[in-house]
């Protein structure tokens, strides 16, 4: 395990009492970190089971509901060998809570599922199926309290400028930026210790493979591609080909029309061939197939639509050198600039002589070529996925050198693409600074784990929060 405290920030982090030190053995988590927990899925996935004894998959585990009712909403689980249902899912410290809390008797609890708690023990009469979490969890208690840290619903306003904007604009930028790279490098070990509790139970392979596929779904259908990834032992056969694995991924998905969609003009044989493949092995998967329902495929980009990332996975999934190719991309001297373009020589994205054309099955050839992913894309990958995945086992294999040369590379790598959440960090908390004031990747990584440490826990007018009285006392400790 890493020493979190390492730095002054993950002690700020602890001192306000951001994250705690709990233990499963002695401590009930607060009722908002189970809920973290649940919605992050730190769990043994593969080895769920509802109290009386039934295994239990969970295909998404439902949006947080702040609306009032059950706690998450449009889950979708698979008791069993039954077809995989949607519903709501309820989470309690113990089962009892069920009919304590009057969820019984209320309407709005009628569609739930599963009733997710803490403490195992009978479940509460009439209740639906119950889940403990107490013995399914991934890491230590204390270890998930410090990764899942503060987690609530942002939504702040805009154009309210935070309490720590006056002592934080009055840091050099040389100042400021340690700071963002201290936060940064308590979200990289953060992310890295999610690796390594998965690494535990399916390999770091496995890990890594799970990783790349979550992030490949964006915020939409990352938890269809995480499952989709955690059959993999399943569809990635020995010396299957290529074609093979992309039919397979296509028809688990659920993605893979019923029927023979009219083709789109110069698609016709390559969509007929994935159709007759996937007819043919079909009934073999027959029991990890996914509802289609369990893709969001409006809200985003056509050229961002799963089957162009599936057949992306599919050209990253022919290279079974990837890991250590990733390894020897490490130990590579590359300037700073070049970071991104040389991760994409060591995960090229070819062009595809289908999916570079369409966006689906059904639709009409592009005009112009669009890659499988954005270049910018790629840094997404390099600071959530890659580097923590590499850290991790660089630090597993105590491997210092190989570590810091990593923590370089992080440290190091050019900006990502700006977007609305690293907008709206800004403008609370750096008073609408330009993107320049975030000088690269870790920079931004940092700011975003203010957020999250800081404003999540406390609201629009930054009640109780202590980042400004934090920032003031160290500018007065080391001015
Ligand atoms: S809640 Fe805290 S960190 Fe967020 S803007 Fe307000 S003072 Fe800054």
């Amino acid at each position: 395990m890493l020493s979190a405290q390492a730095s002054f920030y993950a002690r700020w982090r602890v001192r306000c009492g951001v994250v705690s030190d709990l233990r499963e053995e002695r401590d009930s988590p607060p009722e908002q970190l189970l809920q973290s927990i649940w919605q992050h899925q730190r769990l043994l996935r593969e080895q769920l089971k509802t109290l009386d004894g039934r295994p239990v998959r969970i295909l998404h585990p439902g949006f947080r509901s702040v609306e009032g009712g059950p706690d998450f909403r449009g889950a979708v689980v698979q008791f069993g060998d039954r077809p995989p249902q949607s519903g709501d899912v309820e989470v309690d410290l113990r089962p009892r809570g069920w009919r304590a809390h009057g969820h019984d008797r209320n309407p709005a609890f009628q569609r739930v599922l599963l009733h997710v708690v803490w403490e195992d023990g009978p479940a509460a009469p009439g209740a639906p199926p119950t889940l403990g979490l107490r013995r399914a969890l991934d890491a230590p208690l204390g270890e998930l309290s410090l990764w899942l840290g503060g987690e609530a619903a942002p939504g702040l306003p805009e154009t309210l400028r935070g309490q720590c904007c006056a002592p934080l604009r009055q840091l050099s930028p040389a100042r400021l930026t340690r700071l963002l790279h201290q936060a940064a490098r308590v979200r990289l070990q953060s992310k890295a210790t999610q690796f390594q509790a998965r690494a535990r139970s399916a390999g770091w392979e496995q890990a890594l493979w799970e990783g790349l596929f979550r992030a490949l779904g964006y915020k939409h259908n990352s938890w269809p591609m995480l499952r989709l990834a955690e059959l993999r032992p399943r569809w990635q056969t020995p010396g299957a080909p290529p074609f093979a694995l992309q039919a397979r991924l296509f028809g688990i998905s659920g993605l893979l029309p019923a029927e023979l969609p009219r083709a789109p003009a110069g698609g016709s044989r390559y969509v007929r061939q994935i159709w007759d493949f996937w007819w043919r092995e079909r009934d073999a998967f027959s029991d990890c197939l996914l509802p289609h329902t369990l893709w969001r495929l409006h809200g985003s980009r056509p050229a961002n639509h799963p089957l162009r990332r599936l057949a992306l996975a599919s050209q990253w999934l022919r290279d079974d050198r990837l890991a250590p190719k990733l390894e020897a991309w490490c130990r590579r001297e590359v300037p700073a600039a070049a970071l991104p373009d040389s991760l994409l020589e060591t995960l090229p994205i070819e062009p595809d002589e289908f999916w570079s054309w369409h966006c689906t099955f059904r639709s009409p050839r592009l005009r112009r070529a669009q890659p499988l992913l954005g270049a910018a894309r790629m840094t997404d990958l390099a600071v959530n996925i890659l580097l923590p995945w590499l850290w991790m086992r660089a630090a597993e294999g105590g491997n210092a050198r190989l570590q810091h040369a990593l923590e370089q590379r992080y440290f190091s790598w050019p900006p990502a693409q700006d977007n609305s959440a690293l907008r709206l960090a800004r403008q609370r908390l750096l008073g609408g600074a330009t993107p320049r004031a975030l000088p690269g990747a870790a920079a931004q990584q940092g700011l975003l784990q203010m957020v999250r440490d800081f404003c999540d826990h406390s609201n629009a007018i930054c009640d109780h929060c202590q980042l400004p009285k934090l920032v003031q006392d160290w500018m007065a400790e080391d001015p």
